[in-house]
């Protein structure tokens, strides 16, 4: 906090700290609770906050600005300021702010800084005294260590751990989320690929698996991928419901996992009703049409009235309209509104157990100048939903969970076709998703990929293409950014991954396309989302092999579609892309085999839950947001119902 560095003299210093208490005054007030109550009686002085300002000033201003403001405060010695009633010292304070527009500046300005050291200046236990009386919920940490007590304590705050917390904060529980990446919401959405990755997704939004073979695609802010995904509601397939089941997860096939997928439908505002094609979209509808295939506008969480399809083509960074409804928008606000508090910034590092239970987690807090705060969180329930990559990995460093943490991991990996079309696509504009065909769902026995279409920036976009020089690299981008629509698959994958930790316990993903179903699918995939390029009228189209696999008009297309085939899908010989992490932690009857039980309590950890999309047994080969949270609505209701 500000240095008190003496620059006022002692009557102006006086005269500050009386300007302070008449912004924040002590109210001696009978009426109310005894936290309204204290509240009320607390005074700017109590926070010592004319020394606050008096150090900021010191460090921020120039000479002549504190010259002014001293003027200014001289303005209120010469009326005997510090000697007067309350009632006295407000109305001074409005006659000199109508005075003149510098006098006016300088008011607000006194005023704005009273009450940013009193309603943001933490105490040493990192909180505000202020804060418990106008219910908000965010917690701040300062100095080397801190405690904090919690009945359940949420990790990770996106599509699992956000229902959670709302879920049990309003069944009566004292719910405490650390989130690891930072409270950020439209004012903070730039519509800018670089600061929106670096800012709001997991390693700045560079994550991929060991050997490079997959980009991972996940979301790190509060509300977690809610943030930054596409808002693609799909129902949890009837037959994924009855595998889950067969496999131990329990309540999933009966109807009260409808009642939870409503629920959340429900919450989130799902609609059909606004939503549009873009120019990308409608050139896979168009496709669609022709080669006789499904096709279906795609059900959102949405608010309607004030989406932007101008804007939209940035969803991927935050929706700066603010009408995605992620969970910040829905759940978390909802456990906030409940009385849940939150820490932001803070990276749980360890749960903590005894006697093989759980009671806390051990977490940190790294702060803008590099300090560090270590807190420690009490707590006889911890629910964890920190994404199904990070999540095994805090397992792995907590020494819980069994042999199966990390195992069977699914991450639906994605390839894309980009089809370069006559006129303008224009691709970053309009709705980033809108349409899917299922025409190949179930193509491969019981699996099989979505066909989708996602929205184009030039970073991604100049990673993935082909390159074999600079200079064909760059005027392949000039000629086809505008022109080009990516096509991709979404495929449920057969095989899986892993997930393991290096020396300093940081999660390391390791994924191939050793399964040969997936490799399969992966190769008929691109195959069929180039026939459907062709169908749409695409005058060039290429794989996102880095040797070229590319075709344009005139040539054998038919020879394209037997070099794709045939393309290498080794490491980095070949982009492809995962934005749905699932299944490292999963739910299972066996506990060599699986990490939770069908409730999703861990098998060997009393009192520590599975809140995320890890819970998940298998790939449920759908867009999976509402499965997870509908999954972690389910799981709440088993925690409440404990008791
Ligand atoms: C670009 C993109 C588009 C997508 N589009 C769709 C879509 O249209 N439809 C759909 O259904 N799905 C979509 N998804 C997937 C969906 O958003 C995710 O599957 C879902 O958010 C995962 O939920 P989760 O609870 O498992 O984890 P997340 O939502 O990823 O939340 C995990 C949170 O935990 C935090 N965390 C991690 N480690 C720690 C730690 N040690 N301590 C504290 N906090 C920690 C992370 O910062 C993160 O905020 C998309 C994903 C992406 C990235």
């Amino acid at each position: 906090m500000a240095v008190a560095v003496g620059i006022l003299s002692d009557t102006r210093r006086r005269t500050l700290e009386a300007i302070c208490d008449t912004f924040a005054p002590s109210i001696d007030a009978p009426d109310g609770d005894e936290v309204l109550r204290a509240f009320l009686a607390r005074s700017a002085s109590d926070l010592d906050v004319a020394a606050q300002i008096e150090g900021l000033l010191a460090q921020t201003m120039q000479q002549e600005e504190i010259d002014a403001l001293g003027a200014l405060i001289d303005a209120f010695a010469e009326q005997d300021f510090a000697a007067q009633s309350l009632d006295a010292r407000t109305t001074i304070i409005h006659a000199i702010s109508d005075s003149s527009p510098e006098a006016k500046l300088g008011v607000r300005q006194l005023r704005a800084l009273t009450f940013l050291f009193f309603y943001a200046l933490p105490d040493s236990a990192g909180r505000n005294p202020n804060w418990d009386a106008i219910s908000y919920p965010l917690l701040a940490v300062g100095g080397e260590s801190a405690v904090l007590d919690a009945d359940v304590c949420v990790l990770g705050s996106g599509a699992g751990g956000g229902v959670i917390a709302a879920e049990l904060q309003r069944a009566g529980r004292q719910v405490l989320v650390l989130e690891m990446g930072q409270y950020r919401n439209e004012a903070d959405f730039k519509q800018l690929e670089l600061p929106g990755l670096l800012e709001l997704y997991l390693g700045g939004g560079l994550s991929a698996s060991e050997d490079g073979s997959i980009s991972i695609f996940a979301g790190s802010t509060l509300g977690g991928g809610t943030v930054v995904n596409y808002m693609n509601c799909i129902r949890t397939p009837d037959h994924i419901r009855r595998e889950w089941a067969q496999m131990g997860v329990e309540g999933i096939d009966s109807p009260d996992y409808d009642d939870h997928i409503d629920a959340v439908w429900e919450r989130l505002g799902v609609t059909s009703a606004a939503t549009s094609h873009n120019r990308t979209h409608k050139k896979l509808i168009d496709a669609c049409e022709r080669l006789g295939y499904p096709h279906r506008d795609l059900t959102r969480n949405v608010d309607t009235s004030c989406e932007d399809p101008r804007v939209c083509g940035y969803c991927f960074v935050g929706c700066q309209k603010g009408c995605k409804q992620s969970t910040m928008k829905t759940f978390l606000q909802d456990a906030a509104d409940a009385g849940a508090r939150f820490l932001v910034g803070a990276r749980a590092e360890r749960i903590l157990t005894e006697d093989g239970r759980a009671s806390g987690v051990q977490a940190s807090v790294v702060h803008g100048d590099g300090t560090t705060t270590s807190v420690q969180v009490n707590a006889p329930t911890v629910v964890v939903a920190c994404g199904a990559i990070e999540t095994p990995a805090l397992l792995l460093r907590s020494r819980i969970g069994g042999p199966a943490v990390g195992k069977h991991l699914r991450l639906h990996p994605a390839s894309v076709v980009l089809g370069v079309y006559e006129q303008p696509i224009d691709g970053w504009i309009g709705q980033i998703q809108s349409a899917l065909s299922d025409e190949f769902v179930g193509c491969d026995g019981d699996h099989g990929f979505l066909i989708e279409a996602i929205g184009v920036t030039p970073s991604i976009q100049a990673m993935s293409l082909p390159f074999a020089d600079g200079e064909e690299h760059k005027r392949t981008l000039a000629r086809i950014f505008k022109y080009s629509a990516p096509f991709i698959s979404v495929a449920r994958d057969h095989g899986e991954g892993e997930v393991v930790i290096d020396n300093y316990g940081r999660a390391v993903t390791r994924w191939s396309f050793a399964d040969d179903t997936d490799a399969r699918l992966f190769r008929r995939a691109m195959v069929e989302l180039s026939k459907l390029h062709r169908a749409a009228g695409a005058k060039e189209m290429m794989t996102f092999h880095q040797k070229r696999i590319s075709w344009r008009e005139g040539e054998d297309f038919d020879d394209y579609l037997r070099e794709v085939d045939a393309g290498s899908l080794a490491a980095n010989d070949i982009a492809a892309f995962t934005a749905h992490q699932m299944g490292s932690c999963r739910m299972g009857s066996d506990p060599g085999d699986s990490v939770a039980d069908g409730r999703g309590e861990l098998h060997d950890c009393n009192g520590v839950w599975i809140g995320d999309a890890s819970a998940f047994p298998t790939a449920p080969g759908v867009n999976p947001m509402i499965s997870i949270m509908s999954l972690a609505r389910r799981t709440a209701a088993v925690i409440a119902a404990r008791g």
